[in-house]
């Protein structure tokens, strides 16, 4: 601490660090043993006192891509484990048969260290698959039906739903709720042995059918579906449910702090009833894990849902899941932003239980700053002219002469080799660096005017060229001697404007991806919107333009800034050294400031 304010919380600080630092002050956690692996009240007491002062986990199902979304939860998870000397456990939660595929499994686990993060620790991968933990979920749900607190309902789906009343009405006992726990536990191995069709029982939880939180009137723990599971096969014909499933996860896996979202709060009492039950049965270690809830992360500009990202790449909206205008960890990465711009936005914008929106700029914001100090410099014309220096050749003599030029590969690195690159008697403008009839205000190049070429001569506009329409074909200018950039005469001829530029004799013609936001809406699927109504037409525009000749080994995945266009990427899948594709990340400053 740097100040006397000792009593002010750090800037950073959030409710879960005030929670873990309590529980280690405390010592909450400290006696707690783990066996190295996911196990029982048994397993974990044979094992060593835990080396890992707290455990978290990042639990998703792998039904999908991960976005923006999971990347805060990520962070927050590796980040607390990695900040208090914990553990953070990569865990799938697969307990569902019918969505999961390993081609999400794959994408996941690369998108979690390409953010970097890492589940390894203390000599371990802690890397679980909650099917796994079937066969304990299935003991510990026969322990449940042994203690008399679940039973094997045969009600219709819809008389179940009835019978659970709602909020304003309690729930009404099932007639199968009086059943012994032997006629329990013959029903329920009847349905494990698929002796019942998908669908004629549930086991539920024996709780309280007048409870205010519907969660707690009888919550279902297993049902019966025939479905091939990518990790069991067909072992079984019964599944847990996610609630009964999760809190046991967590248990088994030693987790000390499971931290979700706040649509999970109305099911803590279920989380903690579970397991207690479960540690007094003694079938799992204490001390147990407690869950904590945040509010999401809600980002605008941008949907997270899955079905609706789905939709925009089964609509062929945008081009596939890593479209750099999808907010995917596998789009926003082929957009350019980098782990780091991603994870530092993730912290700026807060961990706490009052839900909020985070402005899609703070994430530009993020990038620039990432960025600004790494990325090598470079120019870039986006949308080129030809621009002819016409006394050239009588000044140098011979209209093939080169004036070499160089520049800071980035001004916050004087370290580094300078670019090269040369100036010709022809070079390349942005189109909008001229006008033959300028606005008031406009500085760059007009009849009569004088600008200077960044890193090279003062010049003056002499008028232009057209075609047979009218369009300009060529922008004329004379070399005003002696300003050379970075010579003692430079400053003798003062101009208000610099433009950029390239050699028509060494630019290099580039795809430039012209990315914008998706949405003209910041919040395009509120309150059941159609989303597809505030497309934005301009959110992707491909051109044709020209980089620096300092580029020519870019490799796919490297980052500059186009001076005065902003940041940009040698695309991950399609740049190669002979065909440049280049996509814009975010400009030099938000464009989108209302
Ligand atoms: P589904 O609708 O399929 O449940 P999901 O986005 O919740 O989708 P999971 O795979 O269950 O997907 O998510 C993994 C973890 O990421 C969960 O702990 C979830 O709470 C968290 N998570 C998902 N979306 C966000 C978000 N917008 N902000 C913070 N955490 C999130
Ligand atoms: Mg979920």
């Amino acid at each position: 601490m740097t100040s006397a304010t000792d009593s002010a919380p750090k800037p950073s600080s959030n409710f879960l660090r005030q929670i873990i630092e309590r529980d280690l002050a405390d010592g909450t956690y400290a006696q707690r043993r783990f066996a190295g692996t996911p196990g029982d009240a048994a397993h974990h007491a044979s094992g060593q006192p835990d080396p890992a002062k707290i455990r978290t986990r990042f639990p998703p199902e792998p039904n999908g891509y991960l976005h923006i979304g999971h990347a805060k939860s990520i962070t927050l998870n590796f980040g607390l484990a990695a900040e208090y000397a914990g553990v953070c456990h990569m865990r799938f939660d697969d307990t569902n048969p019918e969505k999961e595929e390993q081609e999400y499994v794959d994408s996941i686990l690369d998108a979690v260290k390409w953010l970097g993060f890492d589940w390894h620790a203390n000599g371990t991968d802690h890397l679980y698959y909650a099917s796994n933990y079937f066969d304990f979920m299935y003991r510990a749900a026969e322990a449940l039906i042994n203690a008399g607190l679940a039973y094997v309902d045969e009600q219709t789906a819809d008389e179940m739903r009835h019978n659970r009343g709602d909020f304003g009405h309690a729930g009404t006992d099932s007639p199968f709720r009086t059943r012994t726990p032997a006629e329990n536990l013959a029903r329920f191995r009847a349905m494990r042995d698929g002796q019942l069709a998908d669908g004629a029982a549930v086991l539920r939880a024996k709780l309280d059918m007048a409870s205010p939180n519907i969660n707690l009137r009888d919550p279902a723990l297993y049902r019966i579906k025939r479905a091939e599971h990518h990790n069991t096969g067909n072992t079984w014909c019964i599944y847990p449910m996610y609630t009964y499933a999760h809190p046991i996860e967590d248990a088994l896996e030693g987790i000390t702090h499971s931290v979700c979202t706040l649509e999970f709060e109305d099911q803590r009492p279920w989380y903690d009833w579970l397991l207690d039950t479960l540690c007094t049965l003694g079938l799992l270690a204490q001390p147990r894990p407690h869950q904590y809830e945040f509010a999401r992360l809600n980002v605008t500009y941008v949907i997270t849902s899955k079905r609706k990202l789905r939709q925009l790449v089964d609509e062929k909206i945008v081009d596939g899941w890593d479209d750099p205008r999808m907010p995917t960890i596998v789009g926003l990465r082929r957009r350019g932003y980098t782990p780091d711009a991603i994870r530092l936005m993730c912290e700026r914008a807060g961990t706490s239980k009052a839900g909020g929106w985070t402005d899609y700029a703070s994430l530009d914001i993020a990038l620039r700053e990432d960025l600004e100090g790494k990325a090598p410099r470079a120019m870039a014309v986006i949308d080129p002219v030809k621009l002819r220096l016409t006394n050239w050749a009588e000044l140098f003599s011979s209209e093939a002469h080169r004036e070499p030029c160089h520049a800071p590969a980035n001004p916050h690195r004087p370290e580094l080799a300078p670019r090269a690159f040369s100036l010709g008697h022809e070079v390349w403008i942005e189109r909008d660096d001229f006008a033959e009839l300028p606005a008031k205000g406009f500085f760059r190049l007009f009849p009569g005017n004088k600008v200077r070429l960044k890193y090279g001569y003062v010049i003056e506009c002499t008028g232009c060229e057209k075609d047979a329409s009218g369009a300009i074909t060529a922008v004329l200018a004379t070399v005003i001697p002696d300003t050379r950039s970075g010579t003692p005469g430079a400053d003798a001829v003062k101009v208000k404007g610099t433009i950029t530029w390239l050699g028509v004799h060494d630019a290099l013609p580039a795809e430039l991806r012209l990315y914008d936001r998706l949405f003209t809406e910041a919040q395009p699927d509120a309150g059941g919107k159609d989303f597809k109504a505030s497309l934005n037409p301009a959110s992707k525009k491909v051109v044709h333009g020209f980089i620096e000749p300092s580029l020519a080994n870019a490799q796919p995945d490297d980052k500059f800034q186009f001076e005065r266009h902003g940041y940009f990427v040698a695309d991950r899948i399609d740049h190669t050294a002979s065909k440049p594709v280049i996509n814009r990340i975010a400009g030099l400053k938000d464009s989108w400031v209302k």
